[in-house]
């Protein structure tokens, strides 16, 4: 799942209580130049239906001290489901973002993607050695 990235987001969201559609532009974040990028770290759960904070479900146990811990629901098991009103996070991700914890996990799961890739460097070169290998027998 890290290695292959964020997951790509479903074509159709499931609507929330409301039956209001997820707004598309909360996927997205402007960045300081003005562009607009996608969210990497939001990951859609097509078990539970609903968005969550990946590097910090996979990090949140793990990086940070007890009081660092994130208590948000982007970082719960559940997520943020169709229980909720997709509108709210609107406030809800920005807010989440700004979180100490939200950002050492993120910096956490960046780290183990860097270490990941190189690895695959590493893997590569093996087998091409093995391949050469093979070839002089
Ligand atoms: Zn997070």
């Amino acid at each position: 799942m890290i290695r292959k990235g964020p997951l790509p987001h479903p074509k159709d969201f499931p609507n929330d209580f409301t039956r209001q559609k997820v707004p598309m532009s909360v996927l997205k974040v402007r960045t300081s130049n003005g562009k607009s990028e996608r969210r990497g770290w939001l990951v859609f759960s097509p078990g539970k239906q609903s968005l969550y904070c990946l590097p910090c479900r996979l990090f949140s146990h793990t990086v940070g001290s007890q009081l660092q811990r994130s208590q948000s629901i982007m970082a719960s098991k559940q997520g943020w489901c169709t229980e909720q009103k997709w509108k709210k996070l609107f406030d809800r991700l920005p807010q989440h973002e700004n979180t100490s914890a939200h950002k050492n996990c993120y910096l956490a799961w960046r780290e183990l993607e860097r270490r990941l890739e190189s690895d695959t460097g590493i893997d590569v070169m093996s087998r091409k050695e093995i391949m050469s290998e093979t070839e002089k027998l």
